[in-house]
């Protein structure tokens, strides 16, 4: 069915196209015909910042693209993609084969007219390994992505953003990465006093996992809000964010996961080999040495079939009694306040020795190993292949995420009560 002969249809386009230059009143009328679609080329691009698809195949005449997520080597995992498709007559179906499987190939992928505001197609249909999506464009050009793009740009725009809403704002760069690039980073620092409580909230170690910067852009933008409970939050704590930390591979479209040397969340060492990495590590140690650290939390998207978000917690044999009863109070605050449409409802997962070999370089661990024993640390993994993970249903899990922390704060995480500073008590 995809390869019908084009002959026919190219000769006529031809032949349109030179009509429609001395009447331009009959190309209007040529492109309501239900084989106008045929006759007009379509056009796939990636040359764009975050950009990923390499073409296997194109039937013009059939209005199907055939891709796979553009390889970059050394960069991890091939499994994010993001392209401009041109040549679209307006309200014509547009068909895009993506594969393979598991991690490219949402059960909706994404589409754009307008490159900024993003909605989900309609279901895909498997094919073999890969993925079929149908869709109705009404445009001539259209973006389609694996799930909604946040760019190096949005991040910077994100920060601006959160400058000019709050006064306590300052935008900094993290550091300059391998790449020569910038890492946009704001901190909301209360002017009256010297903060006794800082947190840490940072999104995208890994490259493809675009869903968690939309999920921190739906904090900072609680966090500027007018809400009283983000005031209080932000009156009364210091609080660092980093939108994307893996800017090199986001810039170019890579996936970033499992990268060489290893990716960002394996990096956590004596010697981390990227500067984000390093640079966080600096500062969490600064923050943890003033005694002001109380909770860190890093955003990631997790496997294809996971439905509802969850937390990958540090192995709880590594916590005192303290940091044992302030995770829990933690969960307990995040249940409360993520009630879905992506529910939290208390799954939890934990990343120690039998996980994997790398456990003690993931953020979390690190965190956990290296700071006062009252400090949470975890990693947050929303997931991305349902119905609800889009802008709105990410944002609204970002916001929910800050009323946790808010309602968490609620209770001095430094206090432990008679009961459980008793020496070698567990809670469990
Ligand atoms: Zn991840």
């Amino acid at each position: 069915m995809r390869y019908i002969s084009s002959h026919r249809p190219t000769a006529f386009a031809a032949t349109t196209t030179i009509i429609a230059l001395l009447m331009p009143s009959l190309l209007a009328h040529a492109q309501t015909e239900p084989s106008a679609a045929s006759r007009s080329q379509l056009k796939v691009e990636t040359n764009f910042p975050n950009g990923s698809g390499r073409v296997i195949e194109i039937n013009h005449a059939s209005r199907y693209i055939r891709i796979e997520p553009t390889t970059h080597e050394l960069r991890g995992w091939a499994c994010w993609w993001y392209i401009r498709v041109s040549g679209i007559v307006p309200g014509e179906m547009i068909t895009i084969e993506v594969g393979p499987e598991p991690w490219a190939t949402p059960s909706q992928a994404m589409f754009s007219t307008d490159d900024r505001t993003w909605q989900q197609t309609a279901p895909g249909e498997p094919v073999g390994r890969s993925i079929k999506y149908q869709q109705t464009i009404d445009a001539p050009v259209a973006w389609f992505a694996w799930g909604p793009p946040f760019t190096v740009a949005a991040a910077t725009r994100l920060v601006n953003q959160a400058k000019q809403a709050c006064n306590d704002v300052q935008e900094f760069t993290l550091c300059e990465t391998r790449g020569g690039r910038a890492v946009p980073a704001m901190r909301f620092q209360p002017r009256e006093a010297t903060p006794t409580s800082a947190i840490w909230v940072q999104a995208r170690q890994h490259a493809w996992e675009a869903g968690s910067s939309w999920v921190c852009k739906g904090f900072v933008e609680w966090l500027v809000s007018d809400d009283p409970r983000a005031a209080r939050l932000r009156g009364s704590t210091m609080v660092t964010v980093v939108p994307i930390m893996d800017i090199d591979n986001v810039a170019i479209g890579a996936g970033g996961k499992n990268q060489v040397p290893h990716d960002h969340n394996r990096d956590w060492s004596e010697q981390p080999h990227w500067r984000s990495v390093a640079e966080a590590m600096r500062e969490l140690r600064r923050l943890d040495d003033t005694g002001q650290l109380d909770l860190f939390v890093d955003l990631h998207n997790p496997g294809a079939n996971t439905t509802r978000p969850f937390y990958y917690v540090p192995p709880r044999e590594l916590m005192t009694t303290l940091r044992q009863r302030n995770l829990d109070r933690f969960l307990a605050a995040s249940r409360i306040e993520m009630t879905g449409p992506l529910q939290f409802t208390g799954e939890i997962r934990e990343s120690g020795p039998e996980y994997d070999e790398g456990w003690k370089q993931i953020s979390k661990n690190w965190v956990t190993l290296n700071s006062r024993d009252h400090v949470v640390a975890t990693t947050l993994e929303i997931s991305w292949n349902t119905p609800d993970s889009t802008i709105d249903g990410y944002q609204t899990v970002g916001r929910q995420l800050g009323l946790a922390i808010e309602r968490y704060l609620q209770l001095d995480p430094h206090k432990a009560t008679s009961q459980e500073t008793k020496p070698g008590q567990q809670i469990r």
